[in-house]
């Protein structure tokens, strides 16, 4: 029967008899009557009688085939609520069972209640509900009915009840239909719920499907034949469902592979109902006898059932035309408690059984028994805890609770307190203790970021972010902080560039050639330029060659650079910034390291990444400001000797002793390196000091000529300039 048809009495008291031949009718007719009586005149938002309302729950509760308790509290599930009959009347007709249910079902006023927000007397009032579910599950049943039907009928309320209601079902009911193993209701709630808050990409999807109705009956057909006939062949007997899967359950694939409905197999499935568990194992060896399966993807919930007692086979399967595609095998039985659950069970056939023994129900009694005494408010941010095995609820000292996907570290959980808290992290505790931003979030941590006004992100922590969410937030700031410092390194380099040619920043700034040069460039604003000079992408000179292209400047000689190196920005670059930055760097002076050699980088105010060996003294007193440290590395052209040679200072001591020189000047001259300049002192008592610049390749290169040089007979110290001595054995 279609959930819009009209429900009348007869119909649910046919369907109860079905399955229970010695229901008491009476009771049910008597119930019905109640209601009709009661709820005379009632109207729904809908404009039908009110009386619709409880027939169709009625109707739900007959379709999971639970007893005429049940049903009647269905019948009279808004009685206590929205009548004025009193229990005491509802005990005399209908007796304790049906009226205890009824009891549960109806919400204490506010104006009884013992707090004072409305929220916090509704999570009272579930929390209630819950707890006499732990007795008597019909009423947790009796309210996913009632649910339901609301949400068939959602559309007859304003759009922002209709949001309301629709998150509420999707994050509380749907999840605890799923966890009684109530298919049936978990998944029509998921979609009605989809529908009430993305209708566009309920829309979208639908249209997606249906463009491919044709293709879906083709290969259904085509696939369902060659089952049948691998079941035949094997004398198997088997029920072959070929299904298009709920809309909700595709769009949450499809958005967690961040792709789009592609195949028709994005959307369709088949199921196996067979006899018995043997037979399961041996059509799951048959299909993949068929179709290779896809590894990982065979998943025995036989073997091993679901908390919610859920069991199954499940298979991927790479089928005609190398589409994977999904199986699901069971018996009819499983088939059964995958649709009804819980209902199954406790059913007219085991009445008096206790729920709380039930896994299904055993969780959530654990979970009244360690909330009892919380907060509203607490209860309920643990109930969403239990309820999502996959997500990690952790609360802020303050008891905020945030939700992250399994694997999400300290990190993600400072950005989700707040972006600058996020930028600002140094560490957190959690629980009281203290640990690093790369700890992995449990369950119910109660985490305290700290903070410090000298933090800012770091390259490396994208690797510790687990999340898209904090990862982007990181290279945003990444991304900002470089152009900043970039803008203010071009801003240097385009000044001194300026000055030689007699112009001045303010008077570019002001004048009319600006527009020029900038649409030349592609580029919209001043910053824009300065950032592309400071970055290395365009030579500071280009700019003023735009604006004065005078015979004499351009006549005039490059000023031969200081430093033998190419300069920052040339074509060759010898230094990179290790990550997807492009960044303006040079070596530093103070030691000047050679290729090969370990460099650590160090963001200068305004001049772009000083490259220092990492045993440069002056880099442990840099790194007090470790948020300035950058990863570099020598590029390939300089490891490759692509680039040219650098000069290196050299201090040397030495006994006094003739030839010494001449032994010095052979030891380099026989690595191939070359003299640039020397000064040799000789002190009273015989010793001497030589001052050395020679030409080295790379750290290797100058490595050897240094082992040449303390061989040299006399020789005492031989030190790179700047660098931390090194006595000669
Ligand atoms: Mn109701």
């Amino acid at each position: 029967m279609s959930p819009a048809a009209k429900i009348r009495i007869e119909d649910i008291l046919n369907r109860v008899e079905r399955y229970l031949p010695e229901m008491d009718e009476a009771l049910l007719r008597q119930a019905y009557v109640f209601a009709a009586n009661r709820h005379q005149g009632q109207v729904r938002r809908s404009g039908e009688a009110y009386l619709v309302h409880p027939l169709s729950v009625a109707w739900i509760l007959a379709e999971m085939e639970l007893d005429e308790i049940a049903i009647a509290a269905g019948l009279l599930h808004d009685i206590l609520e929205d009548t004025d009959t009193t229990q005491e009347e509802m005990e005399i007709e209908f007796g304790p069972a049906v009226t205890r249910v009824v009891v549960a079902l109806t919400k204490i006023s506010s104006y009884e209640s013992s707090y004072s927000s409305r929220e916090a007397t509704e999570a009272e009032n579930f929390r209630r509900l819950l707890f006499a579910s732990t007795d008597d599950v019909r009423v947790i049943l009796v309210k996913l009915a009632d649910r339901l039907h609301n949400m068939r009928t959602l559309k007859y309320l304003d759009h922002e009840r209709q949001v309301a209601i629709a998150r509420e079902t999707l994050e509380i009911y749907a999840p605890i239909a799923n966890r009684l193993g109530i298919g049936s209701i978990k998944t029509e709630l998921e979609d009605l719920c989809f529908r009430a808050l993305h209708p566009r990409e309920v829309q979208r999807l639908e249209r997606a499907i249906e463009e491919r109705a044709q293709v879906a009956e083709k290969w259904f057909a085509e696939i369902k034949g060659v089952l049948e006939g691998i079941l035949t062949e094997h004398g198997l007997s088997g029920e072959i469902q070929g299904r298009v899967k709920h809309l909700y359950s595709i769009w949450q694939k499809l958005r967690r592979q961040g792709v789009d409905v592609e195949s028709v197999f994005d959307f369709l499935a088949f199921r196996i109902v067979v006899d018995t568990v043997a037979e399961c194992y041996a059509t799951l060896g048959l299909i993949h006898q068929k179709w290779p399966p896809v590894p990982g993807r065979i998943k025995d919930f036989i073997a091993i059932p679901k908390p919610n007692a859920y069991r199954s086979l499940h298979t991927t399967v790479i089928g005609p035309e190398g589409h994977p595609f999904e199986i699901q095998i069971r018996t009819r039985d499983m088939h059964t408690i995958a649709e009804h659950g819980i209902a199954a069970h406790w059913s007219y056939k085991e009445q008096g059984s206790r729920p709380a023994e039930d896994s299904r129900m055993a969780w959530l009694s654990s979970l009244l028994d360690t909330t009892q005494g919380s907060s509203p408010r607490e209860f309920l941010d643990s109930l969403r805890v239990d309820l999502y095995p996959d997500e990690v609820y952790c609360f802020t000292p303050r008891g905020d609770v945030f939700s992250f996907p399994r694997g999400a570290t300290v990190l993600d959980f400072a950005y989700r307190v707040h972006t600058e808290v996020g930028h600002r992290c140094v560490g957190a505790t959690v629980n009281g203790r203290w640990v690093p931003l790369r700890t992995q979030l449990k369950n119910g941590d109660i985490v305290q970021i700290s903070t410090s006004p000298q933090q800012s992100p770091h390259h490396d922590w994208l690797g510790v972010a687990a999340t898209g969410r904090t990862r982007s937030k990181i290279r945003a700031w990444l991304k900002r902080e470089e152009k900043s410092r970039a803008i203010d390194v071009g801003r240097k380099l385009l000044e001194r560039e300026l000055r030689r040619s007699g112009w001045s920043m303010k008077r570019l700034a002001d004048s009319d050639e600006l527009g020029g040069i900038l649409t030349s460039h592609g580029l919209a604003k001043l910053e824009d330029l300065l950032a592309a000079v400071g970055f290395g992408r365009m030579a500071a000179a280009v700019v003023t060659e735009q604006l004065t292209p005078t015979a004499e400047t351009l006549e005039e000689p490059a000023l031969p650079a200081t430093d033998r190196r190419p300069a920052p920005g040339a074509e060759t670059p010898v230094l990179e910034v290790t990550g997807d930055s492009d960044f303006l760097v040079y070596v530093a002076k103070c030691c000047n390291p050679l290729p090969g050699e370990e460099i650590v980088g160090y963001v200068t105010r305004g001049k772009g990444v000083a490259v220092h060996s990492r045993s440069c003294p002056n880099v442990q007193r840099l790194l007090y400001h470790p948020e300035r440290e950058i990863e570099v590395r020598w590029a390939a052209s300089a490891m490759e000797g692509r680039v040219g040679r650098s000069r290196v200072d050299l201090d040397m001591k030495y006994q006094d002793r003739s030839g010494l020189l001449a032994a010095v000047s052979h030891a380099i001259s026989s690595e191939g390196s070359n003299i640039l300049s020397c000064s040799l002192q000789t002190h009273d008592g015989g010793a001497g000091t030589v001052a050395m610049s020679i030409e080295v390749r790379d750290a290797a290169h100058l490595n050897r000529i240094v082992q040449k040089l303390e061989a040299v007979d006399g020789m005492l110290h031989v030190e790179r300039r700047g660098f931390v001595t090194r006595a000669v054995p």
